[in-house]
């Protein structure tokens, strides 16, 4: 057995967390290659290491002093040194990183020092070998992430190594110079390394014992949701669910690798997997729900639309114009609507009005914004007759009007739009029918 454990900022925000951290791996031999975030908040309100790296930067960056930010970063890391009483020294590292911020090396390598300094104390402390990120994990001369070149380097690296510790968030690029993936990206690295060591589980260790059903901000105390494959996943992320980085499944879909969300706060408890498939039947119908504000419908009328061939190419050519990509297109025989995200369309709106009138000549347009979408996302969907009818007679008991229902081909999930002012309301309304209803 093989693990590759990741663990977030919170996890490691301070020396009590690295002990419990040291803990984990070491309750665990299979535990063997660590991947660690930066140093993030202690407490609400805190700044996480990350954020003081930008800041400072931003000021190192216009030769301002940033002596003060400078000092708040080190004093973050001496105090894990102290707390766990660590023998090593971070002063070089610290005058080297000083150094080339003042000769103004650039963001990338700023915000990587979280992860990097955080790395070595982490290998010290277990008595782990250093792998530098910048020295395994690469991104080509275009700026994208170079899948094939990393595999192969860290894979051929970490065979070499019994134990390791990698730190997250960041490569180098074409020029050897460093380079981040977004914010969150350590996820990212933790999920390469499992598919380089062809590990047999990835965990991914953050503050929350895995998925809920629904937002909690929405729904009060959700379920947990024990096992998603990794399509509920990415339905489920995409409409603003958000534990894991959205790029981490990727790599760990290729092997097939299942990933465990566990909390390092409690880590008895078991968590979420993420697998490709399974068996396994989730309690209820539903996987999860997930979604967001802020979309427009454009509604197209055009008599005999039905039997005009290339009518939706043009209407679709009219926001390809505009560089602007769409979300559902549900369609009748008369009409066609088209749902895209209202802040990238309103500064766009006339110039596709016009677009479309002059590429499809429709009968009339109508636009409506400040609308939610939805999704209800669940494998069992696909076997459970009168899923859709459930979801209809839920919202029309919560006197929730729907503008919109699309539901994949997959069957995978449902969407629904309602009115922005409806969204809580209705989240809340499928959950109780889907979860309350059958405990
Ligand atoms: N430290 C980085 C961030 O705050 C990356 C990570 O934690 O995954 O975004």
């Amino acid at each position: 057995m093989l693990k590759v454990v990741k663990f977030g900022g919170s996890s490691l925000a301070d020396a009590a967390q690295f002990t419990k951290v040291g803990n984990i791996i070491k309750a665990d031999k299979s535990r063997r290659y660590v991947v660690p975030s930066a140093p993030g908040r202690r407490y609400s309100g805190d700044t996480k290491v990350t954020d003081l790296l930008y800041a400072c930067y931003s000021k190192a960056e216009v030769d301002a002093d940033f002596s003060n930010e400078f000092g708040l970063i080190k004093n973050r890391y001496s105090e894990i040194i102290k707390g766990l009483s660590l023998n090593i020294s971070l002063d070089k590292d610290f005058e080297e990183i000083e150094k080339n911020f003042k000769a103004h090396i650039g963001k990338d390598y700023a915000a990587s020092r979280g992860e990097f300094l955080n790395g070595k104390l982490m290998a010290a402390y277990l008595g782990f070998t250093f792998v530098d990120a910048a020295s395994v994990v690469f991104f080509d001369k275009e700026g994208e992430f170079d899948a094939d070149k990393t595999n192969e380097k860290l894979g051929k690296t970490l065979a070499k190594l019994e134990t390791a510790v990698i730190p997250g968030f960041y490569g180098s690029d074409a020029n050897g110079n460093v380079k981040t993936f977004s914010r969150g990206g350590s996820d990212i690295t933790g999920s390469l390394v499992a598919r380089a060591v062809h590990a047999d589980i990835y965990e991914n260790w953050t503050d929350v014992s895995g998925f809920l059903v629904a937002d909690p901000r929405i729904v009060k105390d959700p379920v947990p949701i024990e096992t998603i494959t990794y399509r509920e996943l990415r339905e489920l992320s995409y409409m603003g669910a958000s534990v894991l980085h959205e790029d981490a499944i990727f790599p760990v879909r290729i092997e097939g690798i299942p990933v465990n969300i566990r909390n390092t706060n409690c880590p008895d408890d078991p968590g979420s997997w993420i697998v490709e498939s399974t068996g396994k039947k989730s309690k209820y119908t539903i996987t999860g729900i997930a979604g967001k504000k802020g979309f427009c419908s454009i509604n197209i009328d055009k008599d005999m639309m039905n039997s005009e061939v290339g009518f939706g190419r043009k209407v679709l050519q009219a926001f390809e114009e505009s560089n602007l990509s769409f979300e559902h297109m549900p369609s009748g025989i008369d009409t066609m609507t088209i749902f895209v995200e209202q802040k990238a369309f309103i500064p766009h709106e006339q110039q596709v009005i016009s677009a479309i009138h002059r590429l499809a000549k429709p009968d009339t347009i109508d636009i409506e914004s400040d609308l939610a979408l939805i999704a209800i996302v669940g494998r069992g969907m696909k076997n459970a007759h009168g899923t859709a009818g459930r979801i209809f007679s839920a919202l029309a008991h919560a006197h929730i009007n729907i503008r919109m229902i699309d539901q994949g081909s997959s069957e995978l999930n449902i969407i629904v739009g309602v009115a922005n002012s409806d969204f809580e309301k209705a989240i809340n309304a499928i959950y109780n029918i889907f979860v309350l209803t059958q405990m």
